[in-house]
């Protein structure tokens, strides 16, 4: 849905899939970012532009380059398990649970999609007390 909204505003032509950002290169005028072919290891034509927004997720190629003293993503401790499963609609049919605490267990239950169709989305999380060692968490 959102690549095909992306191809209607932008266009089809511009929208590169499977291009791996490598790193950007900037001067005074514009920046130029770098691309690989993630299956092969080709190295893909660079391309230019007045800015470059680097929006790769939490391994960012850029924010390396930006930040690159900062290390690999710490580990939260937390552990979190999602499912989806149809249930009965409670209270106002929006209403939501959440019971317990990280350190014993948490359970979230809420409703998705607005359809007549009761679909609950669950979560259930805990803290993994090895890594509440590491990172000091409660
Ligand atoms: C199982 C799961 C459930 C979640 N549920 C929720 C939720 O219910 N509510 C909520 O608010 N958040 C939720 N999140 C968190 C949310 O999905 C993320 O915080 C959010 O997607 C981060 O968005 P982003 O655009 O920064 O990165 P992403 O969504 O990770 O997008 C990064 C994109 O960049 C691409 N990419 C990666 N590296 C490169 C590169 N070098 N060059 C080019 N492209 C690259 C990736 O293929 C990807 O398409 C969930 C996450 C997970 C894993």
């Amino acid at each position: 849905m959102l690549l095909d909204a992306a191809r209607r505003r932008i266009g089809a032509d511009r929208v590169f899939l499977d291009w791996h950002c490598i790193g950007v290169d900037q001067n005074a005028s514009g920046v130029s970012a770098r691309f690989r072919n993630p299956e092969s290891g080709e190295t893909l034509p660079c391309q230019s532009g007045a800015v470059a927004v680097g929006c790769e997720g939490i391994h960012s190629a850029i924010r390396k380059q930006l930040y690159p003293r900062e290390g690999p993503p710490l580990y939260s401790g937390v552990n979190m398990w999602r499912g989806v499963t149809r249930w009965p609609r409670f209270l106002t049919g929006a209403s939501m649970v959440r019971a317990g605490w990280l350190a014993t267990g948490k359970m979230v239950i809420y409703t998705i999609g607005n359809s007549g169709s009761a679909r609950r989305r669950f979560q259930l999380e805990c803290r993994n007390v090895d890594a509440r060692d590491h990172h000091g968490g409660a």
